[in-house]
């Protein structure tokens, strides 16, 4: 039974938990068990023939007893996924603001391509001659990706933007071993503003990580870059547009000086959505950058994958580029999977079992050809127009840490305003959850205090913008006029309350143990 203490609303409304129901369920909101909690080891959804007896090869090591796991009827599977399934809130429940994130619609034709059997079906072991059109998919999307950019090599096959960032270091640590210097140079320059796979990445393949300043508005100086070049630096990682949503205004100096000190610019693309088909990063400089085509070009997010992070290089760079590659061999593609195929190239290496993320390509080559060249940037203007609409509509009542640079694709905002109204960055994102919105994405980057970071993408209309603004506002006026009780608790109305997020993080529970049986009634 769930004790919640009902928030007490204007009006004498009662709370849905003033009255405790007794199933725990909210209205239609269903509370769900876990399936060891329900389910019954003499149950099962399937029904198979028994198996034929056949003679052991186990050498009597077969198991002895009862395997134990729990079943569900077929209605009782489907009831409990189903009802999970609805606990999740997405993409395609609401709008989902998490700045840095890039939570934009997954268009259905996507899906549908990616489920052809030509794409969906195809097996990595599969002779490559009987893949020919899977082939061509990874190298038709490789040439986007190239054209977009502005560069002239990409390696697909990293699964992630992080994993992109180790690929593409790898690649710089490479070059940088094939010239004799992988002794003296490594040292990595990451600004303060940056993700934390940034620092993550060059510190697990060696290097040292040395933080550049941010300035008072939020950009990277290229003074304070030069500042710590030396002949002991091998690169910069630099995000371009950057986490506090603001496109670097030096970004060019700060790659050229990167290249007249013998260094390597590291672009971290994951922000790539705000400049599609405005601006090309290698116009910019950049000598590798990651593309998250699971942010920019529409591919689900999923929990840590199946993402994929294919990383654009420069001429400088791609001889260095991770196996496998595809060549194209008369009519024929070749996947080069062997570092004695590769020629001239002298790649680093491989960073995954197979070719990249298939169906992840199939969709991103999707959404670009339904698109267009015209679709793709106005896209990228609706993004950011989206996120300034936004930022004008809160900007008299929240404030802005950097007020003096337009938002790209995210809007950002500090918890300065907040100050003396008993209300926290966490409390404002939790009464959100009440208002029927996950939270933007909150205290990144580190150096603005109490961060709200909020990235709408162009995946909304107007009306929805309005309504989020206006429930936005309806909340920052509750805290400014002391309504702490809206916040303290929030969120109300959800099926679990908040919770202790850190001690989940740090000691999280992986193993479910049964319930000491019950005691025997009094
Ligand atoms: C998302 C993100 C990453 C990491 O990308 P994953 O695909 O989640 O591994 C790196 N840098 C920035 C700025 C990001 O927003």
């Amino acid at each position: 039974m769930l004790n919640n203490q009902g928030r007490p609303t204007a009006a004498g409304e009662a709370t849905a938990s003033a009255h405790p129901t007794f199933t725990g369920n909210k209205a239609l909101q269903v509370e769900e068990a876990l399936l060891f909690e329900i389910g019954r080891a003499e149950v099962t959804g399937v029904d198979l023939d028994e198996p034929e007896a056949v003679k052991s090869r186990l050498g009597g090591l077969e198991r002895k007893g009862a395997i134990g796991l729990v079943g569900l009827s077929e209605p009782e599977t489907m009831r409990h996924f189903v009802r999970l399934s609805q606990k999740n809130y997405g993409i395609d429940t609401g709008l989902f603001p998490l700045g840095s994130c890039t939570m934009k619609h997954n268009p259905r034709l996507n899906e549908k391509m990616a489920r052809l059997p030509g794409f969906g079906d195809i097996h990595p072991l599969q002779p490559q001659s009987t893949v020919q059109g899977g082939l061509e998919l990874i190298s038709e999307l490789a040439r986007y990706l190239m054209v977009l950019t502005g560069t002239s090599a990409v390696t697909m096959s990293p699964k992630a933007g992080a994993h992109g960032e180790l690929a593409g270091m790898m690649a710089i640590k490479a070059a940088i071993e094939a010239k004799g210097e992988g002794a003296k140079r490594n040292v990595v320059l990451v600004p303060e503003s940056a993700h934390g796979t940034n620092p993550a990445t060059a510190a697990l393949i060696g290097f040292v990580v040395k933080s550049v300043p941010a300035r008072d508005d939020g950009t990277v100086h290229v003074e304070d870059v030069k500042a710590l070049l030396g002949p002991d630096v091998a690169a910069i990682m630099l995000t371009n547009p950057n986490t506090c949503g603001i496109f670097e205004p030096q970004v060019v100096e700060i790659a050229k000086a990167m290249h007249d000190a013998g260094a390597y610019f590291y672009c971290d693309g994951a922000n790539f959505n705000a400049i599609v088909g405005k601006a090309k990063p290698g116009d910019l400089g950049i000598d590798a950058m990651h593309i998250n085509l699971h942010k920019t070009f529409s591919t689900p997010h999923g929990g840590g994958g199946p993402g994929a992070g294919p990383v654009v290089l420069s001429e400088r760079l791609a001889p260095f580029a991770p196996l496998p590659f595809i060549r194209k061999e008369g009519e024929k593609l070749v996947m080069v999977e062997d570092a004695s195929d590769a020629g001239s190239a002298q790649p680093f290496g491989r960073v995954t079992a197979f070719h990249g993320q298939m169906g992840m390509f199939t969709r991103a080559l999707a959404y670009m050809l339904s698109h267009g060249a015209d679709g793709m940037k106005q896209a990228s203007e609706d993004a950011v127009l989206s996120a300034n609409y936004i930022r004008a509509g809160l900007s008299d009542l929240m404030s802005i840490p950097f007020p003096d640079h337009p938002s790209m694709h995210e809007a950002l905002f500090d918890d300065e305003w907040l100050k003396d109204t008993g209300v926290t960055t966490l409390d404002f994102a939790k009464a959100m959850i009440d208002e029927g919105y996950h939270p933007m994405t909150m205290y990144f980057p580190l150096v603005v205090h109490g961060a709200m970071l909020i990235e709408p993408t162009e995946s909304e209309s107007r009306a929805s913008l309005d309504l989020f603004i206006m429930a936005l506002r309806d909340l920052a006026m509750a805290a400014k006029k002391g309504d702490t009780a809206r916040f303290s608790g929030a969120p109300y109305h959800a099926p679990r309350r908040r919770l202790d997020e850190t001690r989940a993080a740090r000691t999280p529970i992986l193993k479910w143990t049964p319930p000491a049986p019950a005691q025997a009634a009094e």
